[in-house]
């Protein structure tokens, strides 16, 4: 007998949004000179508040306040002394978590599982992570007095709003530097919500500026002269743009942009781990990870028999209200990014590739899409080649180790892969050959603060975590 789920709803209620935002500047909320913009619940497109726009005048004053900050009483404080007020901001987020899980997926669309369970306790961890290198930058391997660059300019994107910001400003922070941060034009409460943090936490002034807005904000920062370093996570296509910006400037930067990842299942990997496996690596978020596992390379005597256990697996996926407890997969972030994958899906079939979708009910409003599971693509297909950004897996099989890591590297992309397999020496000889930032052995999508992140080739430059998150906020050291 099987028994039915009953609903379990977390409550909106415990967060308290402001009808309105201004911008967040030297400490306190200011303002904004452009039009501001309406920010909504992608799950139910019912608006939460609305929120400044940044003109360039206003990223002015932003990148003003951070060089006052850093010329003052930040850039003079001990390594020790910064990393108490890290410590601080890793508590308070501790202590604020479910109000900021309930806020990351009101606005994002993701279930309040992944949320409250990955995204705000990562978080967290980043800035006690990177508290902890604050008094010991000296012994972190960046020479004997290594010293930050200034102001940092960051741009993040919509898919993991806080986490994005930790990865972003634990590091900046614990090397010294002030930063001026501009979160997605579709998500940017909970970076409104961590002003207030920053507040809380008693930080002076000007350390930390949150300016909300679209494109054009970030462009803004991108340009401004006063900003030492650009640290952007996005797509390839506007992180092109911001690297023929900054061409010739004295501006460093660190581009974390898209992916096309290989998952890679040989035959004797254990099918049961492997099915979650695969699963957790590309219906996690919706599949808007730029490390998503959406390319799955098979080994053609397990095909069959692996596409049939995730079918299966898939048909108890729960689809649905991202606030429900027990939801799997929740709402695509926006209309615009909807768009792109039901572009792509038809793409996928108008090239031949068959497409498989468990039976599920979608909601009346918001933005949804049926996880998706394509069979018979080849590597000339646009579903096998650029990224999706959605719930949609591509299979392809392989017959030899030799034959997976070429169309594993057959991508303008490389950032993360996945390897499934019994054999050690195997896992070690395919990490190898891999051309990716990240390689994950039997497992996928882990994400933790001590260890780097990053990519090869389109995927961008730089690592973002860990020992070696450090080097780019320090001079002298960037890569
Ligand atoms: P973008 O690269 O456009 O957005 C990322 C960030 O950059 C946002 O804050 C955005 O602002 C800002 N931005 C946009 N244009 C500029 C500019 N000219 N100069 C400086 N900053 C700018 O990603 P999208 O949200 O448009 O998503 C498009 C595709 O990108 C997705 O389908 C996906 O494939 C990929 N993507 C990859 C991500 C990753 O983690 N690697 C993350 C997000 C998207 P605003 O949001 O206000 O426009």
């Amino acid at each position: 007998m099987v028994f039915e789920y009953a609903p379990a709803p977390e409550s909106p209620s415990v967060v308290n949004f402001a009808s309105s935002y201004g911008l967040f500047i030297d400490g306190e909320f200011v303002e904004g000179t452009g039009s501001p913009m309406k920010t909504i619940n992608p799950a139910t497109e019912e608006v939460l508040a609305e929120v400044a726009t940044a003109s360039a005048d206003d990223v002015d004053r932003a990148v003003g306040a951070a060089r006052r900050a850093f010329e003052g009483p930040w850039g003079k404080m001990s390594g020790a002394e910064r990393s108490k007020y890290l410590f601080r901001i890793a508590r308070l987020l501790a202590e604020r978590s479910r109000e900021f899980a309930v806020a990351e997926t009101l606005n994002n669309g993701k279930p309040i599982r992944e949320s409250r369970d990955v995204d705000i306790p990562t978080a967290a961890a980043h800035f006690f992570y990177y508290a902890g290198w604050a008094d010991k930058l000296e012994y972190a391997g960046h020479g004997p007095s290594p010293r930050p660059h200034g102001v940092a300019g960051q741009i993040i994107p919509w898919n993991f709003p806080l986490l994005m910001l930790a990865w972003k400003i634990a590091p900046a922070l614990a090397t010294g530097n002030t930063v001026v941060l501009k979160p997605s034009e579709t998500t940017p409460l909970t970076a409104l919500l961590f002003a207030d943090l920053v507040q809380q936490a008693e930080l002076p002034p000007g350390v930390v500026n949150i300016v909300t807005g679209a494109g054009q904000t970030g462009a803004a920062i991108a340009g401004h002269e006063g900003i030492d370093k650009i640290a952007f996570t996005g797509s390839t296509e506007v992180g092109r743009t911001i690297a023929r910006q900054i061409a010739g400037t004295r501006k460093v930067a660190t581009l974390e942009l898209g992916g096309k990842a290989a998952n890679i299942v040989f035959d004797d990997a254990p099918i049961d781990q492997t099915v979650e496996g695969i699963v957790n690596g590309i219906f996690f978020n919706q599949g808007q990870v730029c490390c998503a596992g959406s390319r799955l390379l098979v080994q053609e005597s397990v095909h069959d028999e692996v596409v049939e256990r995730l079918q299966q697996r898939l048909q108890t996926l729960r689809v649905g209200d991202p606030m429900d407890k027990n939801t799997d997969v929740g709402a695509i972030n926006s209309g615009k990014q909807l768009e792109r994958i039901t572009e792509l899906v038809a793409a996928g079939e108008a090239e031949g590739a068959t497409s498989w979708q468990p039976e599920c009910e979608l909601p009346r409003n918001g933005f949804w899409h049926r996880p998706t599971v394509f069979t018979g693509v080849s590597q000339s297909h646009r579903i096998a080649q650029e990224e999706i950004f959605g719930p949609v897996l591509s299979v392809l099989t392989f017959r030899t180790p030799a034959e997976a890591v070429a169309k594993a590297n057959n991508t303008p992309y490389g950032l993360s892969a996945g390897i499934w397999t019994e054999k050690g020496s195997r896992i070690l000889w395919m990490a190898d050959q891999l051309k990716a930032g990240v390689v994950w052995a039997n497992t996928f999508n882990k994400f933790d603060p001590t260890s780097p992140f990053g990519g090869y080739k389109e995927s961008g430059y730089g690592r973002e975590g860990g020992r070696h998150g450090l080097a780019p906020y320090l001079k002298g050291e960037q890569r």
